[in-house]
């Protein structure tokens, strides 16, 4: 049983971000998960798969299509589009990244999820900085707000939008006189 306000940060999947930790624990994971997923399911791990979810994972901000084929290009690896268009499919129907709706741009996951959660971004306005929570306190609400539409959800995906730690402390720091901070 996972409630919001009672469960560690671990079982809440809180994913890392900031300059808090390890980010090069981030992006060595996620290349190692995809090398894993494509072992387990005898997929061929293409340099391009390698080199989009390394990119992907070098941010914990979203990125377009477009950032991820000219950080690529700035490391010597270009790619046409296209090409990135169908990796970050793949990626996303394996469960290796997230596709951000309202920000037409792309995630890397850092945790498995379970089938009975939900996944919530919290992505700051300021400064794009996206979190993913995965909870299944969420998920059981939705999945009976659902059943009692009689609505078949297709993702279960929420994106929220606000201002995260560091750019309200930074707001706070500037104090009363520029209240708006941006
Ligand atoms: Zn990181
Ligand atoms: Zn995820
Ligand atoms: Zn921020």
């Amino acid at each position: 049983m996972h409630y919001i306000g009672s469960v560690t940060r671990e079982e809440m999947h809180i994913s890392p971000s900031g300059d808090d930790h390890d980010h090069s624990q981030c992006v060595a994971g996620a290349v190692a998960r995809v090398e894993q997923c494509c072992v387990a399911k005898g997929l061929r791990l293409t340099p391009l798969r390698r080199n989009v979810m390394r990119a992907l994972a070098q941010s914990h901000t979203p990125l377009g299509a477009y950032d991820i084929v000219e950080r690529l290009t700035a490391e010597g690896e270009g790619a046409p589009p296209m090409s990135v268009y169908r990796v970050l499919d793949f990626l996303v129907a394996e469960g290796l990244a997230h596709r951000i709706e309202s920000r037409n741009a792309y995630l890397a996951c850092t945790h498995p999820h379970d089938i009975d959660e939900v996944v919530v971004f919290l992505i700051c306005e300021r400064c794009g900085l996206t979190r993913e929570v995965g909870s299944h306190a969420v998920g059981r609400d939705l999945a009976w707000a659902a059943r009692a539409a009689g609505f078949t959800p297709r993702q279960r995906v929420l994106e929220v939008a606000g201002t995260c730690a560091r750019c309200r402390e930074a707001a706070e720091r500037d104090g009363a006189t520029a209240p708006d901070g941006a």
